[in-house]
């Protein structure tokens, strides 16, 4: 059973990613499963290219350092080439029709001008990463159903068509856990690539600027902590942090703090010693550029070995290669 997972370098690794996403991927992923930076999906909107290869190169180190073992872990681009072909294998696969009554597409191209062709295809370019390593399983939010769905049809439209080379891969529910949200705005979830990045707390954020956002907090009225998501989302928001760190309740949480001053004060601990294995080990990683280098390149050859028969299997059998 192998499921595929991927995290897309459209900003730093935030608090939200690590504690709904990366933390789980590390303790709890099955032996076979894979975790990639996907930053080829990082380009279907305007990006600056030198920021996405540091970013895709942070995210790796993160991933890491979070402790998932380097050998399950890739980047997307170290793929292109396999990936390019098989996207253009499977496009041949795919109806335009299909492909335009992507929600995503009609949401994010809508009103834009130079709508870039990727972000039409990218849900074919997401079909190749999965049919690629043969996932069974791809846990996806709602917002990417729609894709793993287009996976689905033309895993099963290929396979019936020109042959068997597809595992015919399955959405799943993430498991769900705390959803974090903007400190600056708790009606928001916490996104790495938020505008304002004030109320967002960063993985590789220092211990001073961690404290500082947090104490920063929008508090919503009142003065005692209490839980109560609907009415007090801040203070609510603190509290869920509060227990995904330390392990504990958070309504039960919020009567052992007798004022917000007290509670952010233990947020931020809480927060800090958290993050700060996955700190130290990622900016280490970092400055290794050999070890970075041999640890990037592991992952990359274990993927590109578990796809590479599939690709030319692929195209042997549309009439290529
Ligand atoms: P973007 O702003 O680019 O969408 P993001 O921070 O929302 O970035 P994604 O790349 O969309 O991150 O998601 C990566 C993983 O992190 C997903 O599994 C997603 O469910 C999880 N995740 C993202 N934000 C949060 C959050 N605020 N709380 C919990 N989990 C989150
Ligand atoms: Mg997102």
């Amino acid at each position: 059973m192998v499921q595929l997972s991927g995290i897309t370098p459209s900003g730093h690794v935030q608090l939200g990613n690590h504690l709904g996403a990366t933390r789980r991927w590390a303790a709890e992923g099955g032996a076979d499963d894979l975790y990639f930076v996907s930053d080829l999906h990082a380009m279907t909107t305007a990006h600056n290219p030198a920021k996405l290869r540091s970013l895709a190169t942070e995210q790796l180190a993160v991933l890491v350092a979070t402790g998932i073992a380097p050998d399950r872990v890739f980047v997307q681009s170290d793929l292109a080439r396999d990936l390019g072909a098989l996207t253009w294998v499977l496009e041949c696969t795919c109806s335009y029709g299909e492909a335009a009554r992507m929600i995503q597409f009609k949401e994010k191209a809508k009103g834009q001008a130079g709508v870039r062709l990727s972000l039409l295809t990218y849900p074919v370019l997401m079909a190749a990463d999965i049919l690629l390593q043969g996932a069974d399983e791809v846990p996806v939010g709602e917002d990417q159903r729609q894709h793993v769905e287009l996976a689905r049809t033309l895993a099963r439209r290929f396979n019936s068509t020109y042959g068997e080379v597809f595992t015919v891969p399955e959405a799943v529910l993430p498991p769900t856990g705390a959803r974090v949200k903007d400190l600056a705005d708790p009606e928001r979830k916490m996104s790495k690539s938020a505008r304002d990045e004030a109320g967002v707390v960063f993985v590789l954020d220092e211990p001073d600027q961690v404290r500082r956002k947090i104490r920063r907090a929008r508090t919503d009225g009142g003065s005692i902590p209490a839980y109560s998501p609907g009415s007090r989302p801040g203070i609510a928001n603190l509290l869920d942090i509060l227990a995904s760190c330390t392990g504990g309740d958070p309504a039960e949480l919020a009567g052992q703090y007798p004022s917000y001053g007290v509670l952010k004060d233990a947020v931020a601990d809480a927060v800090i010693e958290e993050l700060r294995p996955i700190r130290e080990g990622a900016r280490a990683l970092l400055t290794d550029v050999a070890e970075l280098e041999r640890v990037r390149k592991a992952g990359a050859e274990r993927a590109a070995d578990r796809g590479a028969h599939r690709v030319s299997a692929a195209l042997r059998l549309i009439g290529a290669a």
